[in-house]
C-alpha cells in the first residue's frame, strides 16, 4: 500500500507497508531473525551494499523497514530510522548532526538522560548548550548564536506538563538557518505532528506508547530523506550501532496496530483523572494540558488536537496533619493499590512515580476510569489515616 492514499489514520496504522509473506501467504509478517542475509553473487552482494538491499541487520531488515514506513507515514514524512531505543535514536541524532564548536539551544525540562548526553558527552567534545525555558518562545530567540546548529525541545515536557509552541519555535529556528528537532514521545502522532507544524526531525521512544504493552524498548527518528541519510550513516548503523532487534520491531507493530484506540483511551482516563483530582481538598495543583485551568490549553486545543494525552501530574498540599508535604506524598503513593510505583509510561497499567519536587507523575493506563479513581481515592482516604 502506497502512502497518500484516503484511508483513514486506523486502516493505514494496520496496512502501511504490509503484504502477505510472498513465499508462504502469512498474514502476519515473519519475524527475520537474522543477522546476516545471503548473496548469490559477489556481484549481487556489491549491489546490495551500494542500494541499501539487506546485507546485515544492523544496517537494514524487513521488519525494521515494514516499522520505518509505518512511521514515516504516521508523521508524514518521507524517511523514519527506528533503533534499540529512545535514547538509541536521540543519541546518534545529536552525535551524527554536531560538531565542536557547534551551539544547541536546548528546552529546559527535557527528559533527564537527553540532558545528561548533552551535558555530560557532547560538552566533552566542544559542543555549548544552552537551557532555556522554552515554554516563553523568546527565551529561545535571545539564544540563538550564529553557531546555533540545532534547537531541541519536548512537549509536554517531563514532567512539568508545560507546552513548547512547536509552530513559533520552528519559525525561530529556520530565521537562524538552524534545525527544530522534537521529541513528541508524549504525544504520539495521534495527539500531534511536529513535522507538519515545521519541526525538521521528530523522535521518539517507541518503547512508551507507540508499542503501548511495557514489553519492549524502541526508538525512533522520523523526518526528510536527506537528514534520516545523514543520522543512518555512519551514525546509527555504524558509530553507536544502536540497531532496533527485529523481534522487538514487530512486537511495536503489533502494538501500533491499535495505536489510535489506545491513545484516546488513555486521554479519556487522563482527563477523567486530572479532573477527579482537581476536586480534591487535599491537593494543591493538577497539571493536564486539557484541564481549562491549564496555562497552555489554548496551545493544547491546536497543537494537541485537545487531547491532553496519558500523563498527569500534581502536588499535594503542604501540611496535612502535621506532616510535610514529602511525608504526606510518600504516604498516598504506598497507599495505591492498583497503581504501580514504577517508572516509564504509555503502558496498559498506570504508574506513578514520585520526582525530586514531590510533583507525582501518574502515566494513566487502560483500566477502566472508574476502578483507577476509586484506587486514588482510597489513597488520599489512607493519607488521614
Ligand atoms: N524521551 C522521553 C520523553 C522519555 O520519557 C524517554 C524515556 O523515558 C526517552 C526519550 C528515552 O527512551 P528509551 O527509554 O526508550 O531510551
Amino acid at each position: 500500500m502506497q502512502k497518500n492514499t484516503d484511508y483513514d489514520l486506523e486502516t493505514k496504522l494496520i496496512h502501511q507497508g504490509h503484504s502477505p509473506d510472498p513465499a508462504t501467504g502469512a498474514l502476519a509478517s515473519p519475524i527475520y531473525q537474522t543477522a546476516t542475509f545471503a548473496a548469490h553473487s559477489v556481484e549481487h552482494f556489491e549491489e546490495l551494499c551500494r542500494t541499501w538491499g539487506y546485507v546485515y541487520s544492523r544496517e537494514c531488515n524487513p521488519n525494521l523497514t515494514e516499522l520505518e514506513s509505518k512511521l514515516a507515514m504516521l508523521e508524514g514524512a518521507d524517511s523514519a530510522i527506528v533503533s534499540a531505543s529512545g535514547m538509541g535514536a536521540i543519541a546518534s541524532t545529536l552525535l551524527s548532526l554536531v560538531k565542536t564548536g557547534d551551539h544547541i539551544v536546548s528546552a529546559d525540562g527535557i527528559f533527564s538522560h537527553t540532558r545528561l548526553l548533552m551535558t555530560e558527552l557532547l560538552a566533552k567534545f566542544g559542543v555549548e548548550i544552552t537551557f532555556v525555558d522554552a515554554t516563553v518562545s523568546d527565551n529561545i530567540r535571545a539564544a540563538m548564536k550564529p553557531a546555533t546548529k540545532l534547537v531541541y525541545v519536548e512537549s509536554p515536557l517531563n514532567p512539568s506538563l508545560e507546552l513548547v509552541d512547536i509552530r513559533a519555535v520552528a519559525d525561530i529556528a529556520h530565521q537562524n538557518k538552524s534545525l527544530l528537532i522534537v521529541d513528541s514521545t508524549f504525544c504520539t502522532p495521534i495527539l500531534q505532528r511536529p513535522l507538519e507544524l515545521g519541526a525538521d526531525l521528530v523522535v521518539h521512544s517507541l518503547t512508551k506508547f507507540m508499542n503501548g504493552h511495557g514489553d519492549t524498548l524502541g526508538g525512533a527518528v522520523i523526518g526528510s530523506r536527506e537528514l534520516i541519510e545523514l543520522i543512518k550513516w555512519p551514525g546509527l548503523c555504524c558509530f553507536t550501532g544502536a540497531a532496533l532487534a527485529p523481534n522487538n520491531a514487530w512486537m511495536i507493530m503489533r502494538g501500533m496496530k491499535t495505536l489510535d484506540m489506545r491513545m484516546k483511551k488513555h486521554c479519556e482516563n487522563g482527563l477523567a483523572l486530572a479532573e477527579f483530582l482537581t476536586s480534591q481538598s487535599e491537593i494543591e495543583e493538577v497539571r493536564y494540558p486539557a484541564l481549562k485551568s491549564h496555562p497552555h490549553y489554548e496551545l493544547c486545543q491546536s497543537q494537541m488536537n485537545g487531547l491532553g494525552g496519558g500523563i498527569v501530574s500534581f502536588r499535594l498540599k503542604e501540611d496535612i496533619h502535621g506532616l510535610t508535604r514529602d511525608q504526606v506524598s510518600r504516604k498516598f503513593v504506598n497507599s495505591l493499590k492498583l497503581t504501580t510505583i514504577a517508572t516509564s509510561l504509555g503502558e496498559e497499567h498506570t504508574l506513578v512515580q514520585m520526582n525530586g519536587e514531590n510533583l507525582i507523575r501518574i502515566a494513566v493506563g487502560l483500566e477502566s476510569a472508574k476502578d483507577i479513581i476509586a484506587d486514588f481515592r482510597q489513597a488520599l482516604d489512607a493519607v488521614h489515616g
